[in-house]
């Protein structure tokens, strides 16, 4: 079957129980493209990304990836297209960095039984991407805060998938820290030519790094498209409740209240 859009949500709706979560969400993805989620807490970004990655039962016909439908596609084969990044990371047992990155080879190796020269090797490339290698003998529960989502996004780019999807992947990190997670983001979807698509809560950074934002609000897509047209003042007190001050520096736009 044919496609136009790599990744295409259409009419998706969901409900957990009888609780509707989602209304009518609808996007396009393309590659190269950093696509940013932002809206108020439980306003359904969590929700709409773990449906993608196919951690929630995804209704028939509503996401489509390179024209497949994600409902019909086995699990181990939609792990060879997205990858998940979840909010909250923990490990019970004391991995390394490396052993980590390596179970980001999973729909590779027949549940880790079959690790291969190219599964080395795919690490090997990642660590140094990352800039992990000094760290790869670590125990990752010894690494601050910053090291380990560089740790869990590694093991997301290990995998090898078209599609990275985070889930408010700098929210516990200092700014430098932020930087960097950022700016691995972009560059990854630049160079590698990935779909990368985060929640994040942080409006300036959302403004200034990514391609398209998606703003919700209880489970709707308010506005999408360029950040600097839909991170207005009036958008802004729509979604949120609050009144924002955007100044304007050269060319940079600065939300602040
Ligand atoms: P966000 O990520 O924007 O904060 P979520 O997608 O986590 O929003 O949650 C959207 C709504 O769905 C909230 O009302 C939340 O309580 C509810 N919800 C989230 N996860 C579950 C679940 N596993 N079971 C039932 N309700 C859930
Ligand atoms: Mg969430």
């Amino acid at each position: 079957m044919g496609y136009e859009v790599p990744l295409q949500v259409k009419n998706l709706s969901f409900a957990y129980d009888k609780q509707d979560v989602l209304h009518q969400v609808e996007g396009d993805f393309y590659q190269g493209t950093f696509y940013g989620i932002a809206g108020p807490n439980g306003s359904g970004k969590s929700t709409w990304l773990k449906l993608m990655a196919g951690l929630n039962n995804c209704p028939h016909n509503r996401i489509h990836i390179f024209g497949q439908d994600i409902h019909k596609m086995p699990r181990m084969t939609l792990a060879k297209k997205i990858s998940f990044v979840p909010q909250m990371f923990n490990m019970k047992y004391a991995f390394t960095v490396e052993e980590v990155i390596m179970m980001g080879r999973y729909p590779y190796t027949n549940r880790m039984t079959n690790i291969t020269q190219e599964d080395y090797d795919k690490v090997e490339k990642t660590l140094f991407e990352t800039n992990l290698m000094s760290l790869r003998n670590r125990h990752v529960n010894e690494l601050s805060g910053g090291e380990l989502q560089r740790v869990v996004i590694a093991r997301a780019i290990a995998q090898d998938t078209d599609i990275i999807l985070l889930d408010e992947p700098i929210s516990h990190l200092d700014v430098h820290y932020q930087f960097e997670i950022i700016a691995l983001l972009k560059e990854i979807c630049r160079n590698q030519n990935k779909i990368v698509i985060s929640v994040l809560h942080d409006l300036n950074i959302t403004m200034n790094h990514c391609d398209h934002i998606f703003l919700m609000k209880e489970g709707r897509i308010i506005k999408q498209g360029e950040p600097l047209k839909i991170l207005t003042e009036e958008n802004i007190d729509e979604v949120y409740n609050l009144k924002v001050n955007m100044l304007i520096n050269h060319d940079k736009k600065w939300i602040t209240w």
